[in-house]
């Protein structure tokens, strides 16, 4: 049973482009509220600092770290592999913090699963259209317009995943998401009523598979 005193864990998914890492961003400036820093095997791009954004490691120390058993997650996305390390995220929870995840469904999928003792909410953002989607990516990858397609591409895949989250919110505008998703995480704490509807999430998902 998860006790009143330790940190609860939060998870932010979302299809490539859905503004997730911003709103995770956003969602750390409360006070208690931590960031999990992923390790990955990725480039950094040129805005990311090492041990700030990720700890950007070769394949061979990530090989290492799975045979140490050390990641709580982890996961191969777009090539590249990505995982949480076990440790941090506890000391953290354990000292009453609340720690924020920026991981994919498959390392979503996996900490669900460990059922640890402590609380978790899970979130699924959404983009308000699969237009503003396509208008995200190919500002995001001006150069190469082959890699916005192949995410509109993956983004059919990864829409699916919405079924396994507490909650799916839509990305329309980045404060109205930012309240929504601070309203039920208070919610999911206090057991207060929480302003969410399933249907209309139904409705949406069915419009951005169609
Ligand atoms: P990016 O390369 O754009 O930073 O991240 C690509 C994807 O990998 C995003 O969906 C991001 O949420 C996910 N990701 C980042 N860190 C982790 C992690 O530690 N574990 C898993 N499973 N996914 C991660």
């Amino acid at each position: 049973m998860p006790s009143e005193k330790d940190g609860i864990m939060i998870i932010l998914s979302s299809p490539s482009g859905a503004g997730k890492t911003t709103l995770v961003k956003k969602l750390s400036q409360q006070d208690n509220f931590e960031i999990s820093i992923s390790h990955t095997t990725r480039q950094p791009r040129l805005n990311e600092n090492q041990d700030e954004d990720y700890f950007f490691v070769s394949e061979s120390e990530f090989k290492r770290l799975i045979q140490n058993e050390e990641f709580l997650e982890y996961a191969k996305v777009f090539n590249n592999f990505y995982g949480t390390t076990r440790t941090p995220v506890i000391d953290r929870l354990n000292k009453g913090k609340n720690v924020l995840f920026d991981i994919d469904w498959q390392g979503a999928d996996q900490i669900k699963n460990k059922k640890m003792d402590y609380k978790l909410i899970t979130f699924f953002i959404l983009p308000p259209s699969k237009e503003v989607l396509y208008e995200r990516l190919s500002k995001r990858h001006i150069k190469d317009k082959l890699i916005a397609k192949e995410r509109m591409k993956q983004f059919e895949r990864d829409v699916l995943h919405w079924i396994n989250y507490d909650y799916v919110v839509i990305n329309n505008d980045l404060n109205e998401c930012y309240l929504k998703i601070t309203n039920l995480i208070d919610a999911e704490k206090n057991s207060g009523s929480k302003d969410y509807d399933l249907e209309y999430i139904r409705t949406h998902v069915d419009k951005l598979t169609s």
